[in-house]
């Protein structure tokens, strides 16, 4: 499949041949030609694996077709404005033939430049949900002429606590609209969400669930919890590492993580929900221009964060649910590029580690480091050392070697 078989304009194509893509990913084969059919569309896509492009390209073209009046023709909903800022972005990236008007609202950020903004006159709104509402109980923003509506990553924005926001600003706009809810999971609140606003849609899955994850290596140190930062240090230099994204669970871990790295001598920033939005734009932005080597961050903050082709991507504590870990996952070896997920492991934590098997359906390969041999065992595990296999009993020799 090629992307001049989608029904893409010329100037769209020129400028996603810019952007050295050869071929559409799954997501966008098949979200492409619904999206410019004019069908709702409900599709499972998790970050990473081209989801943005999938809705932005055929809303660009159908955009194109017709001048606006100022009053937003396309309206998305992000859970984060880092995920806000990514879109605006993507809009530029591949509409910088159009003269279109974009512009992000998000919390965080004086409202006053804002209102400005959107009394001059916007094409494409992206927002996220509370600040939005904050606009609409102002009467600053007008959604009378909404043609389009996508929900970008809408089970975050469940998680999140945006269903009232969302509800109400889809109940607040009228006539026939399109409506494109994108989803890494669809469980019951979403399926409820769906049924109620959308129409007829088209279902988009991707053919197997666990795609996302696919170029990824993945692995497990098992390892004591208070020697977890001296490996990562460890692993870092001995094995020359690049650019790291690192997970952790609280932002005080973050912050205390972050200048740890720093006094081992690794160049390191940490992004969570305390920082300001400066402070994160900053951060973000060293990091991407790699005068930092380690971002470490809190699940929210490090939702929706652009990051090109991320080698590494490490587990510093483990999530405790498989969705958590996809996602964290997710933000290496995207759209072809192959990448590694490292995941420490400390003794209390290895049940983490079986929970997330059972969800992600595949195992995770263990390993221990010659230099960092735990001292715990933990519960789930007991046994699952390298002559043992695994100890969650559910057949075969789990692979564990020790790395030295
Ligand atoms: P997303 O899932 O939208 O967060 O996109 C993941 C990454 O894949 C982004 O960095 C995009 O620039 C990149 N990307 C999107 N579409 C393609 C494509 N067709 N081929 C290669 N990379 C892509």
């Amino acid at each position: 499949m090629s992307f001049s078989e989608l029904g893409l304009s010329a100037e769209i194509l020129s400028a996603v041949a810019a952007q050295g893509y050869s071929e559409p990913t799954p997501i966008q084969s098949q979200a492409i030609p619904a999206v410019l059919s004019g069908s709702d569309v409900m599709a499972t896509a998790q970050t990473g694996t081209g989801k943005t492009a999938a809705f932005t390209l055929p809303l660009l073209q159908k955009l194109g077709e017709n001048r606006g009046s100022g009053r937003p023709r396309v309206l998305v909903l992000t859970p984060t404005r880092e995920l806000a800022g990514q879109v605006v972005d993507s809009i530029a990236t591949y509409g910088g033939h159009m003269r279109l008007r974009t512009t992000a609202v998000y919390g965080g950020m004086p409202i006053g430049k804002q209102i400005s903004t959107l009394k001059r006159g916007v094409d494409v709104l992206v927002a996220t949900p509370g600040r939005l509402i904050d606009h609409l109980e102002r009467g600053t923003v007008d959604l009378s002429q909404v043609e389009t509506v996508v929900l970008d990553e809408a089970d975050r924005m469940l998680d999140m606590g945006f269903i009232q926001p969302i509800e109400r600003i889809l109940a607040s706009l009228r006539g026939r609209r399109q409506t494109l809810l994108f989803s890494a999971t669809f469980n019951g609140p979403i399926r409820k969400l769906a049924e109620r606003f959308l129409h007829e849609p088209k279902r988009i899955e991707l053919a197997h669930e666990g795609s996302a994850t696919d170029n990824i290596e993945q692995a497990a140190y098992l390892v004591d919890g208070h020697r977890k930062r001296a490996l990562l240090t460890h692993l870092m230099s001995e094995e020359e590492w690049g650019q790291v994204l690192v997970f952790t669970r609280t932002k005080r871990g973050a912050d205390k993580l972050s200048e740890q790295l720093e006094r081992d001598g690794i160049r390191s920033t940490a992004i969570h929900g305390d920082k300001t939005q400066g402070a994160r734009s900053k951060a973000l932005a060293a990091f991407k221009r790699s005068s930092v080597q380690a971002l470490v961050a809190t699940d929210v903050a490090a939702r929706g964060l652009d990051i090109d082709r991320l080698p590494h991507v490490v587990n510093f504590d483990m999530p405790d649910n498989a969705d958590d870990y996809v996602h964290r996952i997710g933000r290496t070896g995207r759209a072809g590029a192959r990448g590694r997920a490292v995941s420490l492991v400390s003794g209390e934590e290895r049940r983490h580690l079986s929970t997330i098997e059972r969800g992600v359906k595949a195992r995770i390969d263990t390993t221990t480091h010659r230099a960092f041999q735990p001292t715990s065992t933990g519960q789930a595990r007991k046994g699952s050392d390298r002559s043992n296999g695994r100890g969650s009993g559910r057949g075969g020799p789990r692979r564990q070697r020790s790395r030295s």
